[in-house]
C-alpha cells in the first residue's frame, strides 16, 4: 500500500518540481491542451504548424505573412480571373515555386524586368517548370503566368481559408491565452499562498523538530529517570522483602510476647491477688509493729526506770602529755560483782594525808575512798563507748520523754571533751552531741517507715554569772549575744523560751557541726587573756524532739539538754583577794551558787518535796522541764587522774555520789 502523503508535502513537491507540475496540466482533457502552456511557450507549440506549412513549398513563408498577401490578390483581379480556371490545376510544389518567382520578381519591384506578352510557353503539364519562354514570347510568358496566378489564387484562396482557420485558432487560443492567464494568476495566487503555506510549515516543522530534539531530550532524561526509579523500585522489592521477612519474624515473636503476656497477666493477676493478701498481712504487720514499737517504748522506759531515772557516770580523763605521772595505785577500778567482764561501775582514790602524818611523826597511810555509780570509765575509755551507755536515753528523748545529760567536775577534768569531743575534728574522738544528732537522725529516719515525722530545733546557750548568751548568735551580736532571758512561750505555757536567742532547726549532721564550730568561735571572741570564761559558764545544748504519727494522730516531744556545767572548783581560800581575784571569787560563787541549786533541786525532786528551788538559779530555771519527775537524767562526774587534782576530785565524787543517791519518781512519757 502506497504510504498517504500530507497535501501539504504534496504541495511542497509540486512548488520544488516546476516542470512537472505544467506537464502535468499540459495533461489536461482540455481540446487543444497544447496551448495550454506559459504564453513564452507559444510560439513552440505554434511551432509544428509552421513546419506542416512549409512542406507545401517554400513559398509558404511568404503565405502566412499577412500584410502581402494583397498584394498578391491583387494581381489576378487586375488581370482578369477568367484565366484562372484554364490554368491546370498545379500539385502544391509547382504553384509555390511559380510564385516564389513571382514573388521574387515582384519584390524589388521595378527592379524586375519586364516580360515580353505571349512569349510565355504554357507549362508543361506533370509538374514540371516549362521550359524558359524566350524573350519574344510574351503570349505564352502570359499564358504561363497567368496558370501560375490562378494557381496563386487557388492557392490563396486555400490559404486565406488556412488563414482563417489559424485565426480562430490563433483567437482561440489568445482566448485559451487569456484564460491560461487567469488561472496563471490563480495558480501564482495559489503558488504564493501555498508558499506561504509551505513556509508557514516550514517554520511549524522548524519549530516541530526543535521540539522533537525538546522532546528526544526530555525522553532521554525521562528514560534515565525510567530506569532509575526501576533500579529504585528493584532496591525497594529488595527492601520489602527484607521487611517482610523481618515482618513475619515480628510477627512471631509478637505471638511469642502475647502468649507470654498472656502467661505474665495470669502470673500478674496471680500477683495481685498475692499483693493484696500481702499488703493486708503488711497492715496487720504495721498494726502489730505499732503495737510493738509501743511496746519497747514502754519496755525500754522500764528499763531505763529500772536503772534509775537519775544516773550518775563516771568518766576519769587520761594523764595529758606533759602531766606528771600519778602514784601508781592513785585510782582503782575495782571490778564489779560479775567478774572482769563486767563494765567497772567503782571507784576507788587513795589521798596521803600530808597533815595527818606530820602531826603523829609517822608517814601517814594514804585513805581510801571508794565510789559507787552506774558506770566507772576508766582512762582508756573512748568515746564510742561511753555513748553507748547513753544512746538508750537518747533513743528515750525520740520516745518523748525529757532527757537531761550534765558534764560535772573540775576545769581541766574532761567535760567539753566528753559533751563536744577533742580538738581537729577527729570522728573518733567525737563528743556526745554529734554522737547524740546523729543517733537522733538515723533512729527518726528507721521510724518515718513506720509513719513517724521527726523535727529537731537547736538552740545552744551559756549561762556566765548568771547572765544567759546566746553561743549561735551571729553579725553583729556574735561573740556578745547577751539581752537573753528566759521566759515562758506563751501565758500559761509551760515550755520555756530564751528571748533573742536562735533557734535553728537542723536536719543533718553537717547542720549541727556548722552549729558547733559557731559556738566555739562565739566563746573563743569571748575569752580573755585573765579569763577562760567557757571553764566558768555552763553551756546548755538544747534540742527540742518533735515527733508526729499523722495515720494514728500521735504527737511527741521532749528536749534532749546536754550541759557543760562550768568548773566545780572550789577558789582557794587561802589566797590573797586582789581585783582579779575578787573577781573571780564572784563567779565561783555564782558557779558554786548555781551548782549547789542543781543539788538541790536533784534532791528536792528526788524527797518528792512540793517546793523545787528552780528559780535559785538561771540554769535550774532554764532546765526545769528537763528535771522534773517524767524527766530522765544523766550526770557525768568528770576526774582529773592528777594526784594534784585529788581534792577537787574528791569533791566533785562526793557531788556525784549524793546525785548517784537520788531517785527521781516514776517518768512519764510526753504523750498527747
Ligand atoms: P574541761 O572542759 O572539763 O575544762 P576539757 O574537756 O577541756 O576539760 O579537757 C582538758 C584537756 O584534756 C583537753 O585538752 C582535752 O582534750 C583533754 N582530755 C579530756 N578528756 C580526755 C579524754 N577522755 N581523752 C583524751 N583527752 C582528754
Ligand atoms: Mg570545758
Amino acid at each position: 500500500m502506497e504510504p498517504q502523503r500530507s497535501p501539504l508535502l504534496e504541495v511542497k513537491g509540486n512548488i520544488e518540481l516546476k516542470r512537472p507540475l505544467v506537464k502535468a496540466s499540459s495533461r489536461l482533457p482540455l481540446p487543444g491542451s497544447r496551448f495550454k502552456r506559459g504564453p513564452d511557450q507559444m510560439e513552440d507549440a505554434l511551432e509544428p504548424e509552421k513546419k506542416r506549412t512549409r512542406v507545401l513549398g517554400t513559398t509558404t513563408k511568404f503565405a502566412t505573412s499577412y500584410p502581402r498577401a494583397p498584394a498578391l490578390t491583387a494581381v489576378p483581379q487586375t488581370q482578369g480571373q477568367t484565366a484562372a480556371p484554364k490554368v491546370p490545376k498545379r500539385t502544391g510544389p509547382r504553384c509555390s515555386t511559380a510564385v516564389a518567382t513571382v514573388l521574387k520578381n515582384q519584390k524589388p519591384g521595378p527592379a524586375v524586368p519586364a516580360k515580353k506578352p505571349g512569349t510565355a510557353a504554357p507549362p508543361k503539364p506533370g509538374g514540371k517548370k516549362p521550359s524558359k519562354r524566350p524573350a519574344w514570347d510574351l503570349k505564352g510568358q502570359l499564358c504561363d503566368l497567368n496558370a501560375e496566378l490562378k494557381c496563386c489564387r487557388e492557392r490563396t484562396q486555400t490559404l486565406d481559408q488556412e488563414n482563417q482557420q489559424l485565426r480562430d485558432q490563433l483567437r482561440e487560443a489568445q482566448q485559451q491565452a487569456t484564460a491560461l492567464g487567469a488561472e496563471r494568476r490563480t495558480l501564482e495566487g495559489d503558488l504564493a499562498s501555498v508558499r506561504a503555506q509551505a513556509e508557514q510549515g516550514q517554520r511549524e516543522l522548524g519549530n516541530l523538530r526543535a521540539r522533537v530534539l525538546e522532546l528526544e531530550e526530555w525522553l532521554g532524561t525521562q528514560e534515565g529517570l525510567v530506569q532509575e526509579l526501576q533500579k529504585e523500585q528493584l532496591e525497594l522489592q529488595e527492601e520489602r522483602r527484607g521487611l517482610v521477612i523481618q515482618l513475619e519474624e515480628r510477627e512471631r515473636r509478637l505471638q511469642a510476647s502475647e502468649a507470654a503476656l498472656s502467661d505474665s497477666q495470669a502470673e500478674v493477676a496471680s500477683l495481685r491477688r498475692e499483693t493484696a493478701a500481702q499488703a493486708a498481712s503488711l497492715a496487720e504487720r504495721g498494726e502489730r509493729l505499732h503495737g510493738l514499737e509501743m511496746e519497747r517504748r514502754r519496755l525500754h522506759n522500764q528499763l531505763q526506770e529500772l536503772k534509775g531515772n537519775i544516773r550518775v557516770f563516771c568518766r576519769v580523763r587520761p594523764v595529758l602529755p606533759g602531766e606528771p605521772t600519778p602514784p601508781p595505785g592513785f585510782l582503782l577500778f575495782p571490778s564489779g560483782p560479775g567478774g572482769p567482764s563486767d563494765p567497772p561501775t567503782h571507784l576507788s582514790l587513795f589521798r596521803s594525808d600530808e597533815r595527818r602524818g606530820t602531826l603523829s611523826g609517822m608517814p601517814a597511810a594514804p585513805t581510801r575512798h571508794d565510789f559507787s555509780f552506774d558506770r566507772v570509765f576508766p582512762p582508756g575509755s573512748g568515746q564510742d563507748e561511753v555513748f553507748e551507755e547513753i544512746a538508750m536515753l537518747v533513743q528515750s528523748a525520740l520516745d518523748g520523754y525529757p532527757v537531761c545529760i550534765f558534764a560535772y567536775g573540775q576545769t581541766g577534768s574532761g567535760k567539753t571533751f566528753t559533751m563536744e569531743g577533742g580538738p581537729g575534728g577527729d570522728p573518733q574522738v567525737e563528743g556526745l552531741i554529734p554522737r547524740a544528732l546523729r543517733h537522733l537522725f538515723s533512729v527518726a529516719g528507721e521510724l518515718s517507715s513506720q509513719g513517724w515525722t521527726y523535727s529537731f530545733v537547736v538552740s545552744y546557750v551559756e549561762i556566765y554569772n548568771e547572765t544567759v548568751r546566746d553561743l549561735l548568735a551571729t553579725g553583729t551580736r556574735k561573740g556578745h549575744g547577751g539581752d537573753c532571758e528566759i521566759r515562758r512561750a506563751g501565758p500559761g505555757s509551760e515550755e520555756l523560751v530564751v528571748t533573742n536567742a536562735r533557734y535553728v532547726p537542723v536536719s543533718c549532721e553537717k547542720e549541727v557541726e556548722a552549729l558547733l564550730h559557731l559556738a566555739r568561735q562565739n566563746r573563743a571572741v569571748a575569752r580573755t587573756a585573765q579569763n577562760e570564761r567557757s571553764s566558768r559558764s555552763h553551756s546548755v545544748f538544747q534540742l527540742q524532739i518533735s515527733g508526729e504519727h499523722t495515720g494514728r494522730g500521735l504527737q511527741c516531744g521532749a528536749p534532749l539538754n546536754l550541759v557543760d556545767l562550768a568548773g566545780s572548783e572550789r577558789l582557794d581560800p587561802g589566797l590573797a583577794l586582789g581585783p582579779g581575784e575578787r573577781e573571780r571569787l564572784r563567779e565561783t560563787q555564782a558557779i558554786n551558787s548555781s551548782l549547789s541549786t542543781l543539788g538541790l533541786v536533784i534532791m528536792a525532786l528526788s524527797n518528792k518535796e512540793s517546793h523545787v528551788p528552780y528559780r535559785n538559779s538561771k540554769l535550774t530555771y532554764l532546765l526545769q522541764n528537763s528535771l522534773g519527775g517524767s524527766a530522765k537524767m544523766l550526770m557525768f562526774v568528770n576526774i582529773s587522774p592528777l594526784e594534784e587534782n585529788v581534792s577537787e576530785s574528791l569533791n566533785s565524787l562526793r557531788f556525784a555520789s549524793k546525785v548517784n543517791q537520788c531517785v527521781i519518781g516514776t517518768a512519764q512519757a510526753n504523750r498527747k
